[in-house]
């Protein structure tokens, strides 16, 4: 099994920042209000994600860490409709196959807490363990028993840049979570939870002043499609397009067909051919996207694409228009 899951952890875990990513979802899917995330070099060293959410039980340690093991949907249907963040069961198995592994944690009504150790796949026992309500998840030596994987991680600098490319861009969909970031022991990163809403604080921090001040609101529905969020006007472009956060259903994702639909609108109200800097927020029935087309998540599939496609580049046309009205 420690195979079959280090196989799958080729597919999920490429390097820290993926930890992290799966780390981190699996505490907002929890319920968390805070997250604290510990590194040390890069997040090779050590990846320390805590969280204050429901907990895992210690009966549900064990499965929890088995493959394809998940809480969060119980049929092929609800797999139809998901709405957690995760739903394959796979991260961390995955994980634990290759790296140093302890989870801890305690549920609300537990007297106590308990945790279990995997080292480089092989599972330990269930111990109690005192723990706040919550998780604690750390990852010690990542790859450590997979060479060829360790030797593709790139310096320190670079894997923590990826680490925290990913966080603004989850800062820029829950500004009702508070996310603090350790590394090498110095803290580095504190995103406060204090919006309901992005709130321009969250904005300004994430993209820098200029794109706040720059930034257009929109939000428009129809067809059970809304879009919502800030596009930046014609005085502020990019030359590359590292400012353009797409979500659907509050998940990150990249797609072609709606980075074209608003890439198109922009250069056709500003005739050229700079990048857009945006964060735009999709939300529609979670029946009408299939979020399982790839093991990171990182792509959706519409079932109605072409609708889709379209009412993105008519709401932003649209708003784009008025500023040069
Ligand atoms: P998935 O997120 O796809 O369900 P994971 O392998 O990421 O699969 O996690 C397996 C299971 O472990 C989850 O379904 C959940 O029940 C439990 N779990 C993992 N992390 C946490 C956490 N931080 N808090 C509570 N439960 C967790
Ligand atoms: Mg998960």
């Amino acid at each position: 099994d420690t195979l079959i899951n280090q196989i799958a952890a080729g597919e999920v875990v490429e390097r820290p920042a993926s930890v992290v990513k799966e780390l981190v979802e699996n505490a907002l899917d929890a319920g968390a209000r805070r997250v604290d995330i510990d590194l040390e070099e890069g997040g090779v060293r050590l990846i320390r994600v805590r969280d204050d959410g429901k907990g895992i039980g210690a009966d549900e340690l064990t499965l929890a860490v088995s493959r394809h093991a998940t809480s969060k949907i119980a049929s092929l249907d609800d797999l139809e409709g998901v709405a957690t963040l995760g739903f394959r069961g796979e991260a961390l198995p995955s994980i634990a196959s290759v790296s140093r592994f302890v989870v801890s944690s305690r549920r609300v009504e537990a007297e106590h807490g308990a945790t279990l150790e995997i080292d480089g796949g092989r599972v330990g026992e269930v111990t109690p363990r005192a723990h706040p309500q919550g998780t604690t998840i750390e990852v010690r030596d990542l790859f450590f028993n997979v060479p060829a994987r360790r030797k593709f991680l790139k310096a320190e600098r670079t894997e923590l840049g990826h680490i925290e490319d990913w966080l603004r861009q989850l800062a820029l969909a829950r500004p009702d979570v508070e996310l603090r970031v350790s590394h090498n022991g110095k803290a580095s990163r504190r995103w406060k939870g204090d919006g309901d809403l992005l709130s321009d604080v969250r904005l300004h921090e994430a993209l820098g002043e200029e794109f706040a001040r720059n930034a257009m609101r929109v939000d428009h529905a129809a067809a059970g499609l809304r879009l919502h969020g800030w596009i930046a006007q014609p005085a502020y472009n990019r030359a590359s397009a590292d400012q353009q956060y797409l979500y659907v259903n509050g998940r990150a994702i990249r797609d072609r067909s709606v980075s074209h639909a608003v890439k198109q609108a922009y250069a056709d109200v500003l005739f050229h051919g700079r990048q857009p800097a945006y964060v735009l927020f999709l939300e529609l029935d979670p029946r009408r996207v299939d979020v399982n087309v790839h093991p990171a998540k990182h792509e959706v599939r519409f079932r109605d694409a072409r609708l889709i496609h379209d009412f993105v580049y008519r709401t932003l046309h649209e708003a784009l228009a008025e500023t040069r009205a």
